[in-house]
């Protein structure tokens, strides 16, 4: 099929989406068949609603009625206000001061980064200018965003992006299933990763380290491993230690994906006093219905702000768009009034449980791992279950599982991750939407094993 969109697949798209009804997309294959099919990722995990919710459409409706569009400056337009106070309201008490609406989650983080970069000249502390994230990470497809992260996806623009040898340096991915030793316990990798953190922050000068940033669960850099407490427990205090500024990237596992009844997936591995000192979010923020991400600003960095200039250098025309905010929290109060992050929390573990069960046990299918908690699972491919070899690259055996997984009637992201020391890996994630019923975790578990079959074959 020949597309006019210019997207990621370019010119050879596999179907055209027409509509969707819960979690059923209608999908038009070769021009004329019409299928239904479960979205189990929600285009890349936004979907909390689910598609074509009636009550999101009057909420659009009176929205657009209610519209009116405030520059932001002297005028704060009320949706998000509200909004922000939703998110500071639900987030643990303290967390968080205030809150910057973007369009999207590579926008969130090169915002953050600015308003970092910001804090610390406001402070006096010109020096504080590197950056420390993860090898292998994703944080989005801008510059600043690029530079944070890592892999292939960087490759074409390395020329044009921060620094990477002396501002952007990495620390080593959290990646269980490939990097832990044998014999050894996660906690104790956690902990050696954390060690090496304070390596490079020791061997870099960390008067010149200005902040750490990690995704709380990885999406589709590594396909979420789920971190055991003192991970992340350890960064925050490496952080403290050495007034280093502690962010996390929580634009894909946050906002209810991976929270039972809660918005900040951290929350599930940190007390509340270790919260991170800014944040950002988006996906299911919106549902998918409006393009809305942010940034989320706690009391360390608001109060240099305050005390300093007072002035966030950098208002964008679309910046805390009332019109979304509006539907934002309107679709939020609606997922927390019926339940719907305790729901999907519950609905995911109990598929992710179901697809360890089957397809982790067989010797003989390329389902080399099954890991995740709440709404956000993936499955890793690889040729040999025993050594955990990959599949060659040019296979791209990630993709051609999707593209076999839509044929069976299901929706997944299929990829090939990897990292700038040549790494790759194979994974498919899952990120349905907060609606999900157990039957259709059911049906859905059950296209997924006939698909593992399916592409199992055609590999042999
Ligand atoms: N950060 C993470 C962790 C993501 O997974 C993504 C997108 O997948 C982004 C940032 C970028 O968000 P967006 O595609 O909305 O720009």
């Amino acid at each position: 099929m020949t597309s006019h969109v210019f997207q990621s697949t370019v010119t050879k798209p596999k179907a055209i989406a027409k509509d969707g009804k819960g979690v059923f997309m209608t999908i038009e294959k070769n021009g004329k068949e019409h299928k239904q099919v479960l979205d189990a990722i929600t285009g890349a995990a936004v979907g909390s609603l689910g598609w074509g919710d009636p009550d999101v459409h009057k909420i659009m409706a009176d929205a657009a009625l209610q519209h009116t569009y405030s520059f932001p400056g002297n005028i704060v337009n009320e949706a998000a206000e509200e909004l922000s106070r939703f998110y500071i309201d639900n987030s643990p008490k303290g967390a968080f001061r205030s809150c910057l609406w973007t369009c999207s989650g590579s926008e969130s983080n090169e915002n953050a980064l600015k308003i970092v970069r910001q804090y610390q000249l406001e402070r006096g502390k010109p020096e504080k200018l590197k950056i420390i994230s993860r090898e292998g990470a994703y944080h989005g497809f801008t510059l600043g965003a690029m530079s944070i992260g890592d892999g292939p996806r960087g490759i074409p623009f390395k020329d044009i992006m921060i620094d990477q040898e002396h501002v952007c340096l990495k620390m080593p991915m959290f990646y269980p299933y490939r990097r832990m030793k044998e014999g050894e316990t996660v906690e104790q990798y956690a902990q050696r990763l954390v060690d090496s953190l304070e390596r490079i922050v020791v061997e870099n000068d960390p008067n010149t380290v200005s902040m750490v940033c990690v995704e709380t669960m990885s999406g589709t850099s590594i396909g979420t491993p789920v971190p055991p407490k003192n991970y992340l427990k350890g960064i925050r205090d490496i952080c403290n230690k050495y007034d280093m500024i502690f962010m996390v990237d929580e634009v894909m596992c946050g906002t209810g994906r991976v929270n039972d009844g809660k918005l900040c997936c951290w929350e599930n591995f940190l007390a509340p006093e270790d919260a991170p000192d800014i944040q950002t979010v988006g996906k299911t923020l919106g549902s998918g219905y409006v393009t809305i991400a942010g940034v989320l600003v706690g009391p360390k960095i608001y109060d240099a702000f305050e005390k300093g200039s007072g002035l966030i250098v950098g208002a964008q025309t679309y910046h805390s768009h009332e019109f979304n905010c509006r539907v934002a929290l309107k679709i939020q109060q609606k997922i927390f009034s019926q339940g719907l992050t305790s729901n999907v929390f519950k609905m995911g573990n109990i598929m992710g449980k179901r697809l360890q069960n089957e397809l982790l046990p067989d010797p003989n299918n390329i389902v080399g791992d099954v890991r995740g908690l709440g709404g956000f699972w993936t499955l890793e491919l690889v040729k040999n279950k025993t050594t955990k070899e990959p599949f060659d690259k040019s296979l791209h055996v990630g993709a051609r599982f999707a593209e076999s997984a839509l044929h069976h009637g299901v929706n997944v992201m299929g990829l090939t991750g990897g990292n700038t020391k040549g790494e790759h890996w194979d994974i498919v994630v899952l990120g349905p939407a907060f609606i999900i019923r157990e039957q259709e975790i059911q049906l859905l578990c059950s296209k997924l094993k006939e698909t593992v079959e399916d592409v199992t074959k055609t590999l042999q």
